[in-house]
């Protein structure tokens, strides 16, 4: 992958790698290593400049623009700053996921409390954001990720705001989910942690 802006950054190069199915993969490298640029390009948020890159069997490069949602719907994101609503409560930001791909209401009633109660927060359902700690808004973050049942979760930093034992607590949430069944790429520079 080569980034053509004012200047030419070869961000990766000669990079072979097969994730099987219900692995827990790390993928450890020091800040510029090209990490993030790996995961954006796992998920078709980046082209490859050169190579090939099959998810679930699929060509990322042969995929449609109009494909390209479908294809991230079985994907769970997970990223270093969070990025929840921040006006919208705990609840609300993990059915907000349910309700982008429609689902039935229902589904969404039901689903939310038992994701929530599966990271640890349910009796924080009706909490903001702000009134969390940073290990609680990231297993929303994890929530969220997994609410909707993805084969693949992928995780770009998750800890990298944490301090180390809510890391821990974080990394063992991610450990039970791949127990489950769920492949899982996790970046991070935190080489204790691996
Ligand atoms: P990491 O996540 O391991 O810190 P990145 O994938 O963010 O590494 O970056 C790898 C290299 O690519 C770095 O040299 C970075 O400056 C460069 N890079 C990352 N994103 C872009 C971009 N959008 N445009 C230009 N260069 C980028
Ligand atoms: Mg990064």
């Amino acid at each position: 992958k080569v980034y053509n802006g004012e200047v030419r950054v070869e961000a990766l190069s000669e990079i072979n790698l097969h994730i099987k199915k219900g692995e827990f993969v790390f993928l450890v490298g020091h800040s510029g290593a090209g990490k993030s640029t790996l995961t954006r390009l796992m998920i078709r948020e980046e082209v490859p400049t050169k190579g090939q890159i099959m998810v679930n069997g699929k060509s990322l490069l042969r995929m449609r623009q109009r494909e390209i949602p479908y294809f991230r719907r079985k994907i769970g994101f997970i990223f270093q700053d969070f990025r929840l609503l921040m006006d919208r409560t705990v609840y609300e930001n993990v059915a907000f996921a349910m309700e982008a791909i429609e689902m039935p209401i229902g589904e969404v009633r039901q689903r939310v409390p038992a994701v929530l109660e599966m990271v640890g927060l349910k009796d924080k359902m009706n909490s903001y954001p702000h009134q969390l700690s940073g290990g609680q808004q990231q297993r929303v973050c994890i929530a969220r990720a997994i609410v909707n049942d993805p084969m693949i979760i992928i995780a770009d930093e998750p800890t990298g705001n944490l301090d180390p034992d809510t890391s821990w607590e974080i990394m063992n949430i991610l450990y039970a989910i791949n127990k489950r069944g769920t492949t899982i790429v996790t970046a991070t520079h935190d080489r204790e942690m691996v």
